[in-house]
């Protein structure tokens, strides 16, 4: 089983973060993939994959969120550490949009965007996308973008028009399925039910939005066989074949993990 989305390296973990990964070992996580956030984020998210090789793998990119006046140059000074020939990053990410609290770099959020999605098929990487409030803007920015795009709409809250519409213009793509699968009022299962398990996959998001049992708790890499358990009896399926199918599809998404 894969986390395909951790904070893990983030300053909630730093009392137990070596004791978090055995649990994430323990409960069957096979790997964690760990989305940029910020220039700030780097280092830390770097030493931890360092300290975990073949284990904790790293991405690049701008958070939608910490988009600011400034954002090129950090893209710029970003953008240095993928041109790299031999970097370690999987993915660019995270990026995209969230206009659910603050539009104020609403156009800045659109550009580095845009921009980025245009890294990801420069260099031949998946993208792992943020949309929160902007799935018009969102099919509008990567639908503009020239060449083969791949990657994971990550922790996918949309409804099942929105996913569809997602899956079918975008074939390179799967949704990333987290812990709001378990809420109890979610209408999240019925959507994932109608969903083809080839275009899905597993995440935390941790340290936010920890499944049932662990819902209001810091979420951690272990708790993503929660979601996983949840997805087994919406498809009507057991764990072990959720399991073996998000595999693949995470092979199919993440290719430069297995390429060693
Ligand atoms: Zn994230």
């Amino acid at each position: 089983m894969t986390d395909t989305h951790s904070h893990i390296y983030g300053p909630e973990f730093d009392e137990d973060r070596e004791e978090a990964l055995l649990r994430a070992k323990a409960s069957g996580v096979e790997r964690i993939l760990l989305p940029n956030i910020n220039e700030e984020t780097v280092l830390p998210m770097l030493s931890l994959c360092r300290r975990h090789p073949g284990y904790c793998y790293p991405m690049m990119g701008l958070h939608p969120e910490d988009v600011r006046e400034d954002w090129r140059e950090v893209l710029d000074r970003m953008y240095e550490k993928l041109a790299v020939p031999a970097h370690p990053y999987i993915a660019v990410g995270e990026v995209g949009l969230d206009f659910y609290w603050d539009e104020t770099y609403r156009e800045e959020q659109l550009e580095a965007f845009r921009v980025q999605a245009e890294w990801a098929v420069k260099l031949g990487l998946p993208l792992m996308v943020h949309s929160r409030n902007a799935q018009k803007e969102l099919v509008e920015v990567l639908s503009a973008v020239k060449g083969e795009l791949t990657g994971v709409f990550h922790c996918f809250g949309g409804s099942l028009s929105e996913a569809e519409e997602l899956l079918r213009l975008f074939p390179g793509f799967c949704l990333g399925i987290g812990g709001v699968l378990t809420y109890k009022k979610s209408p999240l299962p019925e959507v994932v039910s109608r969903v083809p398990l080839d275009r899905l996959v597993l995440e935390t998001d941790c340290p936010y939005l920890a499944p049932v049992p662990r819902r209001g708790k810091r979420n951690e890499s272990a708790y993503v066989t929660f979601t996983a358990q949840r997805l087994a009896e919406v498809c009507g399926l057991t764990l072990q074949q959720v399991d073996e199918q998000t595999e693949k599809n995470v092979k199919r998404l993440f290719p430069k993990i297995f390429a060693i």
